[in-house]
């Protein structure tokens, strides 16, 4: 099989028929073999219905469905595992990707090799409010992830090379940053296409602000994980450790100044009177604490159990 093409959806009825027979018609028109894995994830609109009807009509299509919902990385997730072809598309399902770009993404994975394409949404039709935080975010992604060439990470559609997918875990929220994971498990020819952004047609979006909250606690844990990931005991350990010395340092200091006064028989102020003896207390404890917090983590990353627990309930 030529092409898979994912497609997580939450609550898209009025999408579907658009999309599945527009998916198709440019998959005939270039002779593709091919599927469609609709994977859904928990809606209540009826949209697992739709894909049941459409099914019939087309038999091209699959359908995954969750229990309920748990998150566009966990669809994607499944859908990956799912796929058969030598190319797999990620698309969302509000026709804001346009299908007509899988012939060229397919063409530059199968001809110039490359692992990824991301597409870039160059032009887009967003309010300020959007735009501007979208740019800071992909400009921290780049200098975290050490990927210099790509604009648009979040971008829904995307083509990869089919050993890529079978050997990421798109895990949490982690879609936003798929390019990252496939380069953290070694697929390092990662390019770029600009596609075309178009407006939503039906329904609304279904991240709200909270995506800026979320998007950005998973840019601190890829920059955590990339840096430090296998090994949390080296960042927080080596932190704990720091602050356990200095302030071990300033007690020891403390002590030797009073047993040399002692010894002179000369004043010397209690050691609590002084301020230095708090700050010392607070390092020392702050110190075996982050040490223990890197030891924790470190056991608990050793033996961390499956990242994802999805239910499927159906599959057509
Ligand atoms: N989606 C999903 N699970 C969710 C939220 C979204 O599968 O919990 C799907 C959604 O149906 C769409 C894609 O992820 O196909 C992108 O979502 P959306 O269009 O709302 O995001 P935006 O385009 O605003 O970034
Ligand atoms: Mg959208």
């Amino acid at each position: 099989m030529d092409i898979s093409v994912v497609v997580p959806l939450y609550n898209e009825v009025e999408s579907l028929p658009e999309l599945t027979s527009w998916i198709s018609k440019v998959m005939d028109d270039n002779k593709f073999s091919y599927e469609i894995l609709l994977v859904d994830d928990g809606s209540k609109d009826g949209s697992w219905e739709m894909i049941c009807r459409l099914k019939t009509g087309n038999p091209h299509i699959k359908g995954i469905k969750f229990r309920r919902n748990y998150g566009k990385s966990a669809a994607l997730n499944v859908g990956f595992e799912a796929t058969q072809g030598d190319v797999v598309i990620t698309m969302d399902a509000d026709l804001q990707d346009s299908p007509d770009e899988i012939p060229e993404l397919y063409r530059r994975i199968t001809e110039e090799n490359y692992d990824l394409i991301s597409g870039w949404k160059a032009k887009r039709y967003d309010p300020p409010s959007k735009t501007i935080p979208t740019k800071l975010f992909n400009s921290a992604t780049r200098k975290m992830s050490g990927i210099n060439n790509l604009h648009d990470f979040n971008c829904g559609l995307k083509a990869y090379n089919k050993t890529v997918v079978k050997n990421i875990e798109v895990y949490g929220e982690m879609h936003r940053y798929i390019p990252v994971l496939a380069k953290w498990a070694g697929f390092t020819k990662i390019g770029e296409q600009i596609v075309e952004h178009r407006a939503r047609k039906y329904g609304t979006t279904k991240f709200g602000m909270s995506r800026f909250v979320n998007g950005f606690l998973d840019l601190l844990s890829i920059f955590f994980v990339g840096k430090f990931g296998k090994r949390p005991m080296h960042f927080f350990g080596s932190m704990g450790v720091l602050s356990f010395l200095t302030g071990s340092i300033i007690a020891i200091w403390l002590i030797s100044e009073k047993l040399y006064l002692i010894s002179r028989n000369e004043h010397y102020r209690d050691i609590i009177d002084n301020p230095l003896f708090y700050i010392a207390l607070v390092a020392i404890i702050l110190g075996s604490q982050l040490f223990l917090t890197g030891f924790v983590a470190e056991l608990v990353s050793r033996n961390s159990p499956e990242r994802n627990s999805y239910q499927i309930e159906e599959v057509v």
